[in-house]
C-alpha cells in the first residue's frame, strides 16, 4: 500500500498527512470508545469514558473545519498505530477476570491512546504555528488539552480500581 502512495513533498503536505491520520485514528475510537464504556464496570471510569466520547466527536469536527478551510479532504490516511494499539487494547481488556481487573485493562489501554494522540497533537499544532496557521495551531493546542485531560483523569480513577484489582481472587 505504501509502495502507491504519493510522495509528501513539503511541510504544508505533511501536515495535511498528519492531520488525516489523527482524523482517522478520532473515527476509530468514536468506534472503539462505546465498546469500553460497555465492558467498565467502575461508575467514575464509565463517566470518564463517555465524557471523552463527546470530547472526541467535537474533534474529529474541529478537524473537519481545518480541512474545510484548507479546501483538503480529510480521507486517505488509515492510523495503523491507532488500529494498533486499539487492537492490543481490545485483546487485553477481553482478558480481565474480575471487574476491577478489567477496568485496570481499560485505563491503561485508554492511557496508551492518549499519549498516541498527544504525540500527534503536539506536532500538528508545532506545524501549524510553522506554517504561519495560528489559527489552526490554536484549534489543535484546544484538542490537545483535551487529551492531556483525558491522560490525567484516568491514572487518578485507577488508584481505587487498582485497590479492588489488588484484592480480587
Ligand atoms: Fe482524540
Ligand atoms: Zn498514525
Ligand atoms: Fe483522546
Amino acid at each position: 500500500m505504501a509502495l502507491f502512495s504519493k510522495n509528501i513533498d513539503n511541510l504544508q503536505q505533511l501536515f495535511v498527512e498528519q492531520l488525516r491520520d489523527l482524523y482517522d485514528g478520532e473515527q476509530q475510537m468514536i468506534k472503539a470508545l462505546p465498546m469500553l464504556i460497555d465492558k467498565a464496570s467502575n461508575f467514575a471510569l464509565k463517566t470518564a469514558l463517555q465524557d471523552h466520547l463527546e470530547v472526541t466527536r467535537d474533534q474529529a469536527i474541529r478537524l473537519e473545519k481545518i480541512f474545510a478551510e484548507m479546501g483538503e479532504k480529510s480521507s486517505g490516511e488509515s492510523c495503523k498505530g491507532m488500529a494498533g494499539v486499539i487492537a492490543e487494547g481490545d485483546h487485553l481488556v477481553s482478558r480481565g477476570g474480575d471487574p476491577s481487573v478489567t477496568d485496570a485493562c481499560i485505563i491503561t489501554s485508554a492511557q496508551r491512546v492518549e499519549h498516541y494522540e498527544i504525540a500527534g497533537y503536539g506536532t500538528v499544532k508545532t506545524y501549524a504555528r510553522q506554517l504561519g496557521r495560528a489559527n489552526f495551531a490554536q484549534i489543535l493546542e484546544q484538542t490537545l488539552e483535551e487529551e492531556k485531560e483525558a491522560d490525567q483523569k484516568l491514572p487518578q480513577l485507577s488508584d481505587t480500581i487498582n485497590q479492588q484489582a489488588r484484592e480480587a481472587a
